[in-house]
């Protein structure tokens, strides 16, 4: 879509009406800002003219754009201003697309034998083509005289990019139904966002059948022909036009075959083929009733393909360490003998005591070798020490009997963390504590053994 090109609402809303649609103008209007505030506040650059100190403005004619055959011209500098470190270029005539109907401005160079130019983007004021630039070498000079040249490469993904947007507009109406209208769209050289009018997140298969729809449309390398017409003859013809858009008198109808046909000032293909190749890969809603669509084609699909299985790979990775890990936990914590534990048990002031080191790499593994301890240590305390990351981790449980008698695993792994300089705590029941300073199980014993002195000489 063109948005120089004025094409009348009333004439989209006869056009609707022959298709027998109907235009909710207030609606459409509402939406159409807001796609309009949403492009702007995404774009790049806005070029506001204000600022801008020009210091050559020739009148006449400027800004010949001709970029649809050429990539690059012999033009001649007629206006130019800066601002700040940037440059602002007015050409006689220019192979530079500056920003409009979706499709963003071009970049590449501007040079004579005294400045070079870099170009990072085009934009339109009025009648105008502004070239964006940094000054790479020299200064502007009396020659004015330029060799233009456009980022050819760049522009070929755009290219690519423009045309499948309309074999997606097409391929969408076909597929989802004639209640789609275009909302606005971004076509940039590494992806393509198309927002439309349709109500549902679209399925799956929905997906898969536009894919396939335009990817036939890819490989039928259908021939692209632009006309310049008036608006009587595209309107017959039944050119695709963008709600809410102005249009002049003459236009520029783009065809696909008998596939596609656009109101349109972009820089297209020559043949679908060049395309290549086309994804969606997302869907959301933006508006109420608005969808967007991003989508890729040619190479950037193996690269977006490759760094989402990188992603999934990964993903994969961690889980399988997770696995291992847990898997590992329960191996350790079988090749604990429980029943030999207990054989071993010492006795402390007639209290059962269990006070051991094992292998267990982790506070969960601490935790669950004393809840299987628990089902056949009925009376007693119970200490184990095991290594987690170079840190000493240090679990207590105490007996409930003995909990009555006013002995708690909290109180006592807090006093074992004191003597080992570290920290702990818990409840009466359970216990952890942890340190950095290396121990030995007798420390433990003569900590746990002076607290159940002084607590039993209590009663
Ligand atoms: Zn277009």
């Amino acid at each position: 879509m063109y948005d120089t090109y004025g094409f009348p609402l009333d004439l989209t809303e006869l056009m609707a009406d022959e298709q027998g649609m109907n235009v909710d103008k207030k609606g459409f209007d509402k939406e159409m800002q807001k796609q309009k505030d949403l492009a702007k506040s995404s774009q790049k650059f806005t070029f506001d003219r204000s600022n801008v100190k020009w210091m050559l403005d020739n009148k006449g004619s400027h800004s010949e754009f001709v970029g649809y055959d050429s990539e690059e011209s012999k033009s001649k500098i007629v206006k130019w201003g800066n601002e700040d470190s940037q440059v602002f270029v007015v050409l006689d005539k220019t192979p530079f697309y500056a920003e409009s109907g979706g499709q963003i401005g071009d970049s590449g160079s501007i040079e004579n034998k005294d400045f070079s130019l870099k170009v990072v983007d085009t934009q339109k004021s009025g009648d105008s083509i502004i070239h964006i630039c940094d000054l790479e070498r020299g200064s502007l000079s009396k020659d004015l005289n330029v060799d233009c040249r456009i980022d050819s490469s760049r522009r070929k993904d755009i290219k690519a990019n423009h045309s499948a947007t309309h074999l997606l507009h097409q391929a969408l109406k076909d597929i989802l139904g004639s209640h789609i209208n275009q909302a606005g769209s971004l076509v940039g050289p590494d992806y393509l966002r198309f927002d439309f009018t349709h109500p549902n997140k679209l399925a799956e298969k929905d997906i898969e059948a536009i894919d396939l729809l335009v990817n036939d449309k890819i490989a039928e390398n259908i021939s692209v022909k632009t006309e310049i017409k008036t608006l009587e003859e595209a309107k017959q013809e039944g050119a695709m036009a963008l709600f809410g858009e102005k249009y002049g008198e003459k236009v520029r109808v783009l065809t696909m075959g008998s596939f596609s046909k656009e109101l349109c000032g972009g820089t297209h293909v020559s043949a679908t083929g060049e395309i290549n190749k086309f994804m969606i890969t997302q869907d959301k809603a933006i508006a109420s009733g608005v969808r967007r669509v991003h989508a890729l084609t040619g190479q950037y699909i193996g690269s977006y393909l490759e760094s989402k299985m990188d992603a999934t790979s990964r993903l994969q990775e961690a889980s399988d360490k997770r696995e291992l890990e847990k898997k590992n936990q329960s191996d350790m914590l079988n090749a604990i003998d429980i029943d030999q534990m207990i054989e071993n048990q010492k006795h402390l002031d007639n209290i059962p005591f269990i006070n051991e080191e094992v292998a267990l790499e982790s506070t969960d593994g601490l935790k669950k070798l004393n809840k299987k301890l628990n089902t056949k240590f009925k009376s007693g305390i119970a200490v184990f020490s095991t290594s987690i990351n170079e840190n000493k981790t240090i679990s207590v449980s105490v007996s409930k009997d003995l909990i009555e008698k006013s002995l708690s695993a909290g109180h006592l792994a807090k006093c074992i963390a004191e003597k080992l300089g570290g920290g702990g705590g818990g409840k009466d029941d359970f216990a952890m504590a942890g340190t950095s300073s290396e121990f030995s199980l007798d420390q433990i014993q003569s900590v746990i053994d002076e607290i159940i002195k002084n607590e039993l000489k209590k009663i």
